[in-house]
Order: C-alpha cells, then sequence, then structure tokens
C-alpha cells in the first residue's frame, strides 16, 4: 500500500498538504490542527500534498510492487 509519512516535528499546522488532496486520503485533526492519513489506499500519487508543504513534512512513498500501469489492463 501507499504510503505517506508526515513528519509531526517539522509540520506547522499550516493545512497546506490537506488541501492539496483532492481525494481526501488526508484528513485535518482540528484539535491537534495536524493532519491525519486516513485512506492511503486511495493515494493516487500525485503528490500535490508533498509538494506543497512549506516544511517538506510530508513524504509519499507509493507502491510500485502492487501498481498497475493503464495500458497493463488492454494487453
Ligand atoms: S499524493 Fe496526492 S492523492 Fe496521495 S495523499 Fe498526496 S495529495 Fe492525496
Ligand atoms: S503542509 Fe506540511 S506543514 Fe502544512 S499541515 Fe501539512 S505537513 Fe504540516
Amino acid at each position: 500500500m501507499n504510503k505517506i509519512i508526515i513528519n509531526q516535528e517539522l509540520c506547522i499546522g499550516c493545512k497546506l498538504c490537506f488541501k492539496s488532496c483532492f481525494i481526501d486520503v488526508i484528513k485535518w485533526d482540528e484539535k491537534a490542527r495536524r493532519p491525519v492519513v486516513a485512506y492511503p489506499q486511495d493515494c493516487v500519487q500525485c503528490l500535490f500534498c508533498e509538494l506543497n508543504c512549506p516544511k517538506r513534512a510530508v513524504k509519499v512513498v507509493p507502491d510500485y510492487a502492487h501498481y498497475r500501469f493503464p495500458r497493463e489492463n488492454i494487453l
């Protein structure tokens, strides 16, 4: 499964990773003011969360071992 790793020590709670994730893999803990990786299995590896983090606190590790490239489905 894909891994989305968030370094809580680097995180400043800016919410940009949460706002970047258009398919809701990342949820927001309002009380802790920190992102929560809720549905890593739905991640499409767009890297928007990682690229938008101003503190470089997000790392997406795609699960290429189980990744099927689109053309494999028509062969
Ligand atoms: S890589 Fe894209 S889909 Fe995956 S958690 Fe980040 S923003 Fe969401
Ligand atoms: S974008 Fe980075 S600094 Fe901002 S909330 Fe997400 S992990 Fe924390």
